[in-house]
């Protein structure tokens, strides 16, 4: 019989990534995923740190997941446990990063020579391979099918999922005045199923003040902008209002 509070014990690590830690706990099927202050950028060619990052994005990530999960959209997250830590389903990850953009920045701003902020007629999914060494290159379902990094079946359940998550996210930014241009998201599977896992948040996430165009999130570390910490305390200002 295991206590609820033995869940709250981390065993041993089983993944440091750049921003989290996978720690394992008495439940074989079951996480801690903590969340640091570390933040990298252009394949960790930039590092740095944003004071209290991993507790903005700890919390961020849990009040959207749990939205997320009312939406009908079937996540990782458990519960919240602490500041910096959360409990999660232990996922087998698809090595596929899925964005979802509905305004052109960033890498679609650079790989096709538009304008950043130049609105899309309709939003645009994008698959980049999980690979740090080779830069997350832009691939597409026949790379994924022939390289069997998931069936065809599943993408069509990840293609599905991450179109709901960009409605449900879209609206709710939407009305706290923040415009959702552009996200990754990370699905793996779980007892058979596609679930969404990793994090949601201003490291993941290109938010803009709607009125403004203020950029509200990591795109302040990788371009030199300055009030780091206050985007990500203004993200999570906004997402723990009830509006
Ligand atoms: O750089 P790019 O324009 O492709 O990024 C699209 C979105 O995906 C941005 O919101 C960015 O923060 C996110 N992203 C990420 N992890 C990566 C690459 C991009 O979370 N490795």
């Amino acid at each position: 019989m295991i206590k609820h509070g033995d869940l709250m014990q981390k065993l041993e690590q089983i993944y440091e990534g750049k921003a989290k830690i996978l720690y394992k706990t008495k439940r074989p099927h079951l996480l801690i995923q903590y969340f640091k202050d570390d933040a990298t950028a252009f394949d960790a060619t930039k590092r740095g740190t944003i004071v209290e990052k991993g507790i903005f994005n700890n919390k961020i990530s849990a009040r959207l997941f749990e939205l997320l999960e009312q939406a009908g959209v079937p996540t990782h997250f458990v519960r919240l446990l602490d500041d910096r830590n959360m409990l999660v389903r232990k996922t087998e990850i698809i090595p596929v990063e899925v964005t979802v953009r509905n305004i052109v920045a960033g890498g679609m701003s650079k790989l096709l020579g538009i304008a950043e902020g130049t609105a899309l007629a309709s939003p645009v999914l994008e698959y980049h391979y999980k690979s740090d060494a080779l830069h997350d290159p832009l691939i597409n379902d026949y790379h994924i099918q022939a390289l069997k990094l998931a069936s065809e079946k599943e993408m069509r359940k990840v293609g599905k999922l991450s179109f709901k998550v960009n409605d449900v996210l879209k609206e709710f930014f939407a009305q706290r005045g923040v415009t959702l241009v552009d996200f990754k998201l990370e699905f793996g599977r779980f007892k058979k199923k596609i679930i969404l896992a990793d994090e949601i948040s201003p490291d993941t996430c290109r938010f803009w003040d709607a009125v403004t165009g203020e950029k509200l999130d990591k795109d302040r570390f990788r371009r030199d902008l300055g009030n780091i910490e206050q985007a990500y305390k203004t993200i999570f200002e906004k997402v723990s209002s009830s509006v």
